[in-house]
């Protein structure tokens, strides 16, 4: 039988790293004896010059047929320009869960060891809702007025606003997900990150709506964490920590410190799933300055790559591509720059030699 898959290539290191990674799966599933039938989807900077939409509509209609895609990252111009194609897509296909494991695999260089944690980031809502007011718009000033008068507080005229959007219903499902995610992959404890001291109605909110989840859950350990102190103690102890649930934005800062724990970003992947459709795709961006050079590492794109193969059911398949980069990491000879700076090989030579793997161990 073969998968119908979408695949984005993104932009910058986005067709290097996915290209990586979509040769990997083929040859993964030559061995396992299923097919995979590719359909390539524009989105980011070169879909706008082409197609004049960084997110054209036969992309969405593809991910929504075949319910499954592979992402390569995409650019998100500073301060102005588009709003995140990322963003966009995750709340389009109601992508609430991002799933990023950080776990040191052998081989890699770290100050630490025994790092094996899961950040489960909430990826619809907070301040990555989108939502902001621009500085010296009416409907800015409007707001600073209806704050002033709900609230007796001042915000200065020229401030610019974002807005904050934590739900019942988005916590509620969150945690669930994360608990749920505990139980199956036979972890012990979730931690809830928040800043409820400070955010008492937002964060208050998840932290409440977590903590009510929790009790549900009797066989897996609860505790919760303000974000600062949360980020201290990763630092120090990450072997304490297991399961991360997260509003997005913490979320997203929280996981790309533990992808540093564990050798960085070149090797952090993650998923992003909904009730409907799964995209997965490497935590990294599109790391403009190793575009087109053959020198960024494709791990974190085959790993996401490998969640993908576990989420459509190739559980062997999905273990074996893992273990054909775990033992290109561990061997240290055909690795990329970040992995061994004093000896290291290009993008499409760690491929080849992680393709070799797979065959080797057929
Ligand atoms: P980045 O992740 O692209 O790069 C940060 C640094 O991490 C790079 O300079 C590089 O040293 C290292 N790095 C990242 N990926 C690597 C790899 N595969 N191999 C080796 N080293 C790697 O982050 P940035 O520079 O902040 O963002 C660049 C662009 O990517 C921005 O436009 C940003 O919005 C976008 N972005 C997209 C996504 C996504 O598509 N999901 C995620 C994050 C950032």
């Amino acid at each position: 039988m073969a998968y119908k898959i979408t695949l984005i290539p993104g932009d910058g290191i986005g067709p290097e790293v996915s290209g990586a990674a979509q040769a990997c799966v083929d040859a993964i599933a030559r061995r396992f004896g299923f097919g995979v039938d590719w359909e390539e989807m524009p989105a980011g900077e070169e879909a706008e010059k082409k197609h004049g939409s960084v997110l054209p509509k036969k992309t969405l209609a593809s991910i929504r047929k075949n319910t499954v895609a592979l992402k390569g990252p995409i650019t998100t111009p500073v301060g102005s320009g588009f709003r995140s194609v990322n963003v966009e897509l995750r709340q389009k296909l109601d992508l609430f869960a991002n799933v990023r494991p950080a776990k040191l695999l052998p081989g890699v260089e770290s100050k630490y060891s025994g790092v094996d944690l899961v950040v489960i980031r909430e990826n619809t809502e907070d301040l990555y809702a989108g939502i902001e007011f621009d500085e010296g718009k009416k409907a800015t000033i409007d707001l600073i007025s209806f704050a002033k008068k709900n609230t007796g507080k001042t915000i200065r005229k020229d401030s610019a606003i974002s807005l904050k959007p934590i739900s019942v219903f988005g916590s509620r499902r969150i945690a669930k997900f994360a608990f749920d995610y505990a139980k199956a992959n036979r972890r012990k404890k979730v931690t809830a990150v928040h800043k409820a001291n400070i955010m008492k109605y937002s964060d208050g909110l998840f932290l409440k709506t977590v903590q009510a989840v929790a009790k549900k859950y009797p066989s897996i350990t609860f505790e919760d964490r303000i974000v600062d102190n949360m980020c201290m103690q990763l630092v120090i102890k990450p072997e304490l920590y297991d399961v991360l649930v997260c509003p997005n934005l913490y979320g997203d800062i929280v996981s790309d410190l533990c992808s540093g724990l564990v050798g960085g970003l070149g090797i952090a992947p993650s998923a992003n799933i909904g009730e409907k459709y799964a995209v997965f795709e490497p935590i990294h961006g599109s790391a403009p300055k190793h575009a087109g050079k053959d020198e960024a590492n494709p791990t974190a794109c085959i790993l996401s790559a490998a969640m993908m193969l576990g989420h459509i059911g190739e559980n062997k398949a999905a273990v074996a591509l893992e273990e054909a980069v775990v033992e290109v990491i561990k061997e240290g000879k055909k690795v990329t720059y970040d992995l061994n700076p004093r000896r290291h090989v290009g993008t499409k030579a760690m491929t080849e030699e992680i393709i070799r793997k797979i065959g080797e161990s057929a």
